[in-house]
């Protein structure tokens, strides 16, 4: 490649951020590349958090994105360990004090747990390889563990810790697990998925606060007056941006990094923002979303370094997300927070038969706009392509129909 920046500075240390470098050198990129991570480990993957490292199966190392070889391979200064403070035109500060100058910088800062009001410093959250370090250890000699929030990553924790041999009580406040991310009618099924995998899941019922415990662990009160002790609490209830470094930027940060569709920052010239901490336009899909999923992040990874580059944009895809819970993988494409209505596309978890091998089809008037499935790989991966067409629900049916025969 011949001309684009001298150097390019990326922040965040995680998936996003080794993504771009990575996709920069594909793409030909040969100049500078400076890469800034606040945790000190080299950049790591985090689904295997709440699954494989929680379990026990994988240790830390198995979790490393790049080998060291790969990594040095890929000629990037690291700074880790070091916090971005402040970003201003052509520079980024660290927390030592060091100013980076650079003339193109990518934000993949990803996101922070978020923690309930008074959250005592020992109930966990989960989000950094150190935290599930933690919990691991702690998991390892309870017996008990309370799960606040029935979102993805409470439930595979809950998933995980059962398998462990330890009994999960799991508070949620709205009626069903992941009614935003799902809706009512799936995530009515993820309910049961949780509840015959042996937890005992409480819905629609809030936590007013953490109480005294009788003895050691964690003690909370829940709106209907009930009481709930275990030797072991993870509050998960979603992430959020962790932006009061961008402050002076002089962007909106409402919700995350504004950015065009194609990852530039709205009004800083020469900055792209990737991963969960940045909201993307998607013009055809109703404007500004934050995906918070691993494949979203890669896939902007790739757009963001071609069009530093000034190389040929991939083609479309469609987002995805998947989940491992309970012994199966729950698979969402698409956009199911646009949908209005829904439609049984296999299996019969939706009339109240068998969880595994349901897919819904979520529609937005009559279009297709996700799919969702449950220990149904093998259907989902085809609906990719009427998403792209943005089939309509006749075509949907007929395809599910098609796959059957
Ligand atoms: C436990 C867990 C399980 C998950 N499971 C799944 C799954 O099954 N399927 C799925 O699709 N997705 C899953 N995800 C989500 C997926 O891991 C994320 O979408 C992905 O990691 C996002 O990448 P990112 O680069 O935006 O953020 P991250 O991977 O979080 O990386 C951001 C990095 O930037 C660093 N940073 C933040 N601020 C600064 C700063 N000011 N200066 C320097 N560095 C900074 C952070 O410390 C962090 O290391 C899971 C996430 C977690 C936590």
């Amino acid at each position: 490649m011949s001309g684009g920046p001298e150097h390019v500075l990326v922040v965040g240390a995680g998936l996003g951020g080794i993504r771009t470098v990575e996709q920069l050198r594909q793409a030909g990129y040969e100049g500078r590349i400076s890469l800034v991570g606040a945790e000190a480990h080299p950049p790591y993957d985090r689904p295997p958090l709440s699954k494989q490292l929680l379990a026990g199966d994988w240790e830390a190392e198995r979790l490393a994105l790049k080998e060291e070889a790969a990594l040095e391979d890929l000629g990037v200064r690291m700074y880790l360990g070091l916090r971005a403070v402040a970003l201003r035109p052509g520079e980024v500060e660290l927390a030592d004090g060091a100013v980076l100058t650079a003339d193109a910088i990518v934000l993949a800062p990803g996101v922070e747990a978020r923690r309930l009001p008074g959250q005592p410093e020992g109930v966990h959250t989960l989000r950094t390889l150190d935290d599930a370090l933690t919990l691991r250890d702690e998991l390892d000699k309870a017996s008990t563990l309370l799960v606040v929030g029935a979102g993805f990553i409470g439930a595979e924790v809950a998933s995980t810790a059962i398998g462990k041999g330890v009994q999960v009580t799991m508070v949620e406040a709205a009626p069903v697990p992941l009614v935003r991310g799902l809706g009512a009618e799936v995530g009515a099924l993820a309910a049961r998925l949780i509840r015959e995998g042996g937890v005992d899941l409480r819905t629609g019922v809030a936590l007013t606060g953490f109480v005294e415990p009788s003895g050691a662990g964690v003690a909370v009160e829940l709106a209907d007056g009930s009481r709930i002790e275990a030797d072991v609490a993870l509050v998960g209830i979603g992430g959020r941006p962790d932006l009061g470094w961008l402050a002076d930027a002089g962007l909106d940060l409402t919700d995350g990094i504004p950015c065009d569709a194609q990852g530039r920052v709205l009004g800083l010239d020469g900055v792209w923002a990737v991963g969960d901490a940045a909201a993307w336009d998607y013009p055809a899909q109703g404007g500004r979303h934050r995906h918070e999923h691993w494949t979203s992040t890669a896939d902007q990874a790739t757009i963001v370094a071609r069009a530093i580059t000034g190389t040929e944009a991939p083609p479309a895809t469609v987002p995805y997300f998947w989940s491992d819970q309970f012994g199966l993988k729950i698979q969402l494409i698409g956009r199911p927070d646009l949908a209005d209505g829904i439609v049984p596309l296999h299996g019969e978890g939706l009339s109240g038969g068998a969880v595994k091998g349901t897919v819904a089809g979520y529609l937005r008037g009559d279009r297709l706009v996700a799919v969702a499935g449950f220990g149904a790989a093998r259907y989902i991966a085809r609906y990719r392509a009427l998403l792209l067409a943005e089939a309509d629900r006749a075509q949907a049916l007929e395809f599910a129909a098609s796959l059957r025969r």
